[in-house]
Formats: C-alpha cells, sequence, structure tokens
C-alpha cells in the first residue's frame, strides 16, 4: 500500500488556501500532461497524482477528512511502517499513541482494532489511500475494449478489399432504446436521493457520498420494466461491420474501431473494437515484402529444351511463362504488377523454378545432364 501525502504531490503547504492550491496543479498538469509528453511513462504518473490530489484538496469537505485522517493516522509521508500482518500492509501506529490516546504505549496494535475504535475510519482510508490490488475496483470510466482475431486469406492479405463480421454485444435496447421502461410507461424520479443518484452518509463522523441503493445510482425509478431489457436498457445482439483491408496488410496488423468495444458504464463513453488480422499461410504463395514468390517444378528436359508453362497467379488467374533452354535451378522469373500496391509501388510475382535433377540418370539424362551443367557454367560466365 502507498501513502499518498496530497500536500507534498502539489507541492503546497498544509495552510495552503484553495488559490494556491489551483495553481500549483494548474502547473503541474500543464508540465506533466501526456499529450506534452508522450511515451513519458514518469510524467503520466506525476499527472495522475496531482489529478488525484487536486481532487480532494480543491473539495472543502473531502479536504477536512484528508485532514483529519493525516491527525488520526499517524501520518507518515513516504510510506506507512509497521506491522504486515495486519492487512494493511504496514502502518506506522507510533505516532497515533503519541496523539494521546487512551491506548498504552507499547500495547498490541493491529490496523483492526484501530479502525474499529476510530468508527468505520477503515473504509475512508481506503477512499483516500491507494489500497494496492483493491484500486482496479474503481469504476471503470469507459466500456471494455473488445478484442478480435479476423482470419483472412492469403489472396486478400495481397489484394486488399473489404471483410465483412459479425459479432455478440451488449448493444442497446431495441424496444426501450434504452430508457429501461416499457414502452408507454413512466419514470419517475427516485425519491430517496432526489434523482441525484447518489446519497450521503454518515460514517464515523464523516459524511461520505456513495451511490443510493434505492435506485442503484441511476437517480430513477421504473414502474414497468422493459420485458425485452428487464429494464437495464442493455441487450445482448449482434453487430455488423466491414473492414478495409490495404494491399498489403501484415499478419498481426491492428485495426481499431473507435467507440465500437463494450458499452460504457451509465453514461460513459464505450470501449473500442480491435481487431487484429490474421493471415492464413498459402500452400503455394508466399509473401516477400512486396512481392508474391511461387515455386514451380521444371524436369530436366524442360530445363535443357525450354518450355512454356502455366502458372498460377495470386488474383486466382493462370498465366502462360516462357522458361527458355538453358535455365537454371532457383531461377526467378518476375510476372509485373501481381504483388502487394503501396502507394506508387507495385509489387510483382516472382517464380521460381526448381528443377529436378535425376539421382541415377539414365544415358539419355546424362547428356541432357553434361547440357544442363555447360547451359549454367556460360550463363555465370
Ligand atoms: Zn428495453
Ligand atoms: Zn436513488
Amino acid at each position: 500500500m502507498q501513502a499518498k501525502d496530497y500536500y507534498k504531490i502539489l507541492n503546497v503547504s498544509e495552510s495552503a488556501d484553495g488559490n494556491s492550491i489551483k495553481r500549483a496543479y494548474r502547473e503541474l498538469a500543464k508540465k506533466n500532461h501526456p499529450d506534452a509528453n508522450p511515451g513519458n511513462k514518469a510524467a503520466e504518473t506525476r499527472f495522475k497524482e496531482a489529478s488525484e490530489a487536486y481532487s480532494v484538496l480543491s473539495n472543502v469537505t473531502k479536504r477536512r477528512e484528508y485532514d483529519q485522517m493525516r491527525r488520526f493516522g499517524g501520518f507518515n509521508p513516504g510510506g506507512f511502517r509497521g506491522n504486515p500482518g495486519a492487512g494493511f500492509g504496514g502502518f506506522d501506529f507510533s505516532n497515533f499513541r503519541n496523539a494521546g490516546t487512551r491506548r498504552q504505549a507499547g500495547g498490541s496494535f493491529n490496523g483492526e482494532s484501530v479502525f474499529g475504535n476510530l468508527g468505520g475510519l477503515g473504509s475512508l482510508f481506503s477512499q483516500i489511500f491507494d489500497m494496492g490490488g483493491q484500486a482496479k475496483k474503481r469504476p471503470r470510466n469507459r466500456g471494455e475494449n473488445i478484442n478480435l482475431d479476423l482470419r483472412i486469406r492469403f489472396k486478400k492479405s495481397i489484394v486488399g478489399g473489404h471483410v465483412s463480421f459479425s459479432i455478440e454485444k451488449e448493444i442497446i435496447c431495441t424496444t426501450c432504446q434504452g430508457g429501461g421502461a416499457k414502452p408507454g410507461s413512466t419514470i419517475k424520479s427516485c425519491h430517496k436521493c432526489q434523482g441525484t443518484g447518489q446519497v450521503f452518509v454518515n460514517q464515523g463522523g464523516f459524511g461520505v457520498s456513495q451511490p443510493c441503493s434505492h435506485c442503484y445510482g441511476k437517480g430513477q425509478i421504473i414502474d414497468n420494466p422493459c420485458d425485452k431489457c428487464s429494464g437495464s436498457g442493455r441487450i445482448k445482439g449482434p453487430r455488423k461491420y466491414s473492414v478495409k483491408i490495404a494491399s498489403g496488410i501484415e499478419d498481426g496488423h491492428q485495426i481499431k474501431l473507435k467507440g465500437e468495444g463494450q458499452m460504457g458504464p451509465e453514461g460513459k463513453p464505450p470501449g473500442d473494437l480491435i481487431v487484429t488480422i490474421k493471415v492464413t499461410p498459402h500452400h503455394f504463395f508466399r509473401r516477400m515484402d512486396l512481392d508474391v514468390l511461387c515455386r514451380v517444378p521444371l524436369t530436366l528436359k524442360q530445363a535443357v529444351e525450354g518450355t512454356k508453362i502455366r502458372v498460377k497467379t495470386v488474383d486466382g488467374r493462370k498465366v502462360d511463362l516462357k522458361i527458355p533452354s538453358g535455365t537454371q535451378h532457383g531461377t526467378r522469373f518476375k510476372l509485373n504488377g501481381l504483388g502487394v500496391v503501396k502507394g506508387a509501388n507495385k509489387g510483382a510475382q516472382l517464380v521460381s523454378v526448381q528443377v529436378d535433377l535425376p539421382i541415377d540418370p539414365s544415358n539419355e539424362e546424362k547428356e541432357l545432364l553434361k547440357q544442363y551443367r555447360e547451359a549454367g557454367s556460360s550463363a555465370a560466365a
């Protein structure tokens, strides 16, 4: 657990007035703003800490609670020390003892009994201090992202185009349009919280606002909930998407569809839909930068005498390719314009010929081999 000294974070004195606090915060926020410090984690942390400190110290009620806690809890800037078994990661209660309580010095303390005696201060601590893992339980301020692997064919990854797909996710109820009320029924303002969704409760002498338990923080009461969504305003439903696939898209490329993730909590924006492209490998074609490579077998006779072969192209056609006499194993022929298109650049389909040399040649093959090797050495010369 980390104790946070909000005064220290904002670099102001404990007696600083509202204006000084605001000034200090603005300066820090400006200096450490993520937009001004892209990729700088330390600045981001300082920015967040300053915002958190300001949110407490700029609010008269919260600041008073915070100040009281500093006095009660034996505030020890830079981290609490002490009994880790108490479940609070180690407080140093020496100041607490010295603060003139009825507890005997040297008596055994643990977090629980201290908080018990202070009448619910524990929950106040957890609100103000970052309680490690519990920090994750803070209400989310946007919907969750949806991550999706989208498999596309090799040809699509080269040629490009569009791919459509459908996912099941939470959507606004089509019957009540998200209001949660049965069509024709009324929505009333919650009487317990006067429609604000928040109630003020007394906790150990401190006023703390909480979501209203009567309306679950919505501020509204629905007499006749919508049948389709049971009043939640949300249903599961299919959503169709079509994404553009650029020519030459790489395996693992991500496409972000902003705001198409899960819906946000009450009044908060949705998350994003993040599509990761998975290119299915092809048995015949292989990607090489802007080009597409394929291998075609030739007999020794074809290589020596020359021939004409039919080659499958990546866009699904078949083209004739002339193989000149004396062609060597591994020679690459280029079919222009059949590769990846990137701006003004256009790749090619490369056809690599694989000459099948006999292991145990007949007399006729021996003669062919001789010619093949001669062609090879004269080509190299
Ligand atoms: Zn509904
Ligand atoms: Zn309410």
